[in-house]
Formats: C-alpha cells, sequence, structure tokens
C-alpha cells in the first residue's frame, strides 16, 4: 500500500536520478519478493486460489464453511522487548494470531502480515522470515498477502480460517451446569518473561523450556476441531486465566467458578520460581494461548476418548463474573486479573 508522501516523492524524482545508494538498497517489492514471496509459507496450500502479488488474496472456502478472521498487532516495547530475536519473533507473531483460529474451533487456511520496519536490515529479515515460515509449516498456513511500510517496528497479522456454519466455538453459550476446562497447564509464558525481559540470565534446560514457550506458544488447533459440538462456550487465554473467563462468563451471562487447587500449575515455573509464583503466573499471567471452555459434564468422556485431556478447573452457574475458591470453598480476592491496554496496573 502507498502513502501520499512515498507517492510525492516517487513523482517528483526520476528513477535516472536515483543516487547510488539508493540503486543498491533493497526496495520495498524487492523486499516483499525476497523475504516473502518466496518463503516455503507462500506456496500453495489448500483453500488459497490466488496467493501474493496481487491486490487480494483469494480464499477458496469449502461449501457450508464460514469464514474466521482475526487481526493481532504486536508492537516493539509494548508487546515485546526492543531488540527481541528476529526470528523468534516470527514464530510468537503468528501463534499469537493463529490461537484465535483454535479458539472459535477454526481450522487454519493463511494469513496477512503487515510490516512496519525502521530501516531495510537483511540479516534480521532474513531470520524473522525464517521464524514466521517455520511457524506457518507447524499450523499449516499459507502467506497470502500483506503489506510493508517504513515507521517503528510493530507487526500485525490478520489469520484466516475455515468452520461449518453454525459450529464456531463463541464466548457466549456456556450455561449453569457446565463445566470449566483448559486445555494445558498455564503460567509457563509469564514464568519466562524475567528471562525475556533479561531481568535473570540463567540457563538451563528449564530456562530453555520456559523460552520455547514464550516465543512459540503452540495453537490448540486439535483441541478445537475436537471442542466442535461439545463446548458451549471457549476462548484462548491471552491476557490470564481470570481476565479471560470473565470474557466468557460476561458474554454468556453467567457466574464461573474456579477451584484455585485444581488450577494446573507448570512444574517448570515451579522449580524455576516457586510454587507462589507460578500460581500468580498461571492465574493472572498472559501469552500462555491455551484454551479455557465450557463443557457438559455428558461431553467429558467423548473429549477424552478422542484423546484430549482437559483439566476441569470449575464449573458455571447462575450469577455474574468470575470467582476463585480455595480448598474449603471461600471466596479468593486475586491480587491482579490480568492485562489490559490503557489501564493502568496495580
Ligand atoms: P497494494 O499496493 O495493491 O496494496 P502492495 O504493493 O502493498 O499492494 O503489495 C504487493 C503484493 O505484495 C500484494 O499481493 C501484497 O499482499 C503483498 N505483500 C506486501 N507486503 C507483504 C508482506 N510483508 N508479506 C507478504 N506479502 C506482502
Ligand atoms: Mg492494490
Amino acid at each position: 500500500m502507498g502513502c501520499w508522501t512515498s507517492w510525492r516523492r516517487a513523482c517528483a524524482r526520476p528513477k535516472s536520478k536515483r543516487t547510488s545508494a539508493e540503486a543498491v538498497a533493497l526496495g520495498e517489492f524487492e523486499l516483499i519478493r525476497h523475504y516473502f514471496a518466496a518463503a516455503a509459507c507462500a506456496r500453495a496450500v489448500n483453500g488459497v486460489a490466488l496467493g501474493i502479488g496481487d491486490d487480494c488474496a483469494l480464499l477458496a472456502l469449502p461449501e457450508g464453511e464460514q469464514l474466521a478472521v482475526s487481526t493481532d498487532t504486536l508492537v516493539e516495547g509494548v508487546h515485546f522487548p526492543q531488540g527481541a530475536p528476529a526470528y523468534r519473533l516470527g514464530q510468537r507473531a503468528l501463534a499469537v494470531a493463529a490461537s484465535d483460529l483454535a479458539a472459535m474451533g477454526a481450522t487454519p487456511i493463511g494469513f496477512t502480515l503487515a510490516l512496519t520496519l525502521p530501516a531495510v536490515a537483511p540479516a534480521w529479515l532474513q531470520a524473522f522470515a525464517e521464524g514466521l515460515d517455520s511457524m506457518a509449516l507447524a499450523c499449516g498456513m499459507q502467506l497470502v498477502g500483506g503489506d510493508t511500510t517504513r515507521g517503528p517496528l510493530s507487526l500485525t497479522l490478520t489469520v484466516f480460517g475455515s468452520v461449518p456454519v453454525g459450529q464456531a466455538l463463541t464466548r457466549h453459550g456456556a450455561r449453569p451446569g457446565d463445566l470449566l476446562c483448559v486445555g494445558g497447564t498455564l503460567g509457563e509464558a509469564a514464568g519466562a518473561l524475567p528471562l525475556v525481559l533479561g531481568e535473570c540470565t540463567a540457563v538451563t534446560p528449564i530456562s530453555d523450556l520456559l523460552l520455547e514457550r514464550y516465543w512459540a506458544p503452540q495453537p490448540q488447533f486439535a483441541l478445537g476441531l475436537a471442542l466442535r459440538g461439545l463446548a458451549t462456550a471457549a476462548l484462548d487465554i491471552s491476557d490470564g486465566l481470570l481476565a479471560d473467563c470473565g470474557h466468557i462468563a460476561t458474554a454468556s451471562g453467567v457466574a464461573l467458578e474456579i477451584e484455585q487447587s485444581s488450577v494446573p500449575l507448570s512444574d517448570a515455573v515451579c522449580a524455576f520460581a516457586g510454587r507462589p509464583a507460578a500460581l500468580q503466573a498461571a492465574l493472572s499471567g498472559g501469552d500462555d494461548y491455551r484454551l479455557a471452555f465450557t463443557l457438559p459434564a455428558q461431553h467429558l468422556e467423548a473429549l477424552r476418548l478422542q484423546g484430549h485431556m482437559p483439566f476441569v478447573i470449575g464449573k458455571a452457574l447462575a450469577g455474574s463474573g468470575v470467582s476463585l475458591l480455595d480448598e474449603r470453598g471461600r471466596q479468593i480476592t486475586p491480587r491482579q486479573l490480568g492485562y489490559q491496554h490503557f489501564r493502568e496496573q496495580p
């Protein structure tokens, strides 16, 4: 996409008058071609009728399916630290965006990448494109287009998936009596934060594992598909268990009770930071991208028969809001619910 200033500059300066420095610099279109259009993840997969290179990509949806669409932006200094490793950033940017498809029970198809870069740094771009490629292949998604502009580093990815009409997993169907479940242990990404931010420089198998969980979360696509027709509501946990369960409670018009002792903690975070910190990370730390969902109890067995072993952490009941209960069923007021932009954190 052009902007009026670059267009005016292009008009004012004929190509033949370009300086030699400009001539060797990689322009927008060479950059797109070299790093993105030529990437393995830009090669045709099912569901993409036309990929990078035209004004639009064309996606082909199977009969009876709806297009699931979601966008996520990552801004340097807000969503990732300055100087973040480019390969890791490529992996994380796509995983974070693609997780929304898993949360809707959608089959992933493809994504677009709107990339704003302060400068063309070939080594950075190469590593970023490789990281993106590795996650795209792991997710079975094709890069179908995007936009490339100059400015402070930020990445906007829009992901596309397909889901049979009427079968998408939304946030609004939870009913009193449903079980509340999560798709795996929680808190590992939050447990990795001191490492990500360079506040701690431990290099151990545990620190490696935590960093892997932060930089390359795995969207729970298979679980999302298995939940179609079984779960009454679902989402992926990006801002913290308590905060995100609040979204299901509000959208569904129910109360959700969580038993603190049933929340699955990560052994790695317990070993790395201690149990209290692991619990705090599991309750309020974001970035895990596990699915949280409500499920009528009679469907738990069907899910287990398909090889999924979700953790039951509580239940839905009439009322509103999310409450956390101790072993005796007493309500505990959590210190922090989760992260919100534009709100001062306590
Ligand atoms: P337009 O001006 O028509 O919006 P652009 O000139 O911005 O198109 O981009 C040309 C082609 O390259 C389009 O197909 C676009 O989707 C694709 N593209 C641009 N930037 C990227 C990127 N960072 N990654 C993948 N594809 C890109
Ligand atoms: Mg165009």
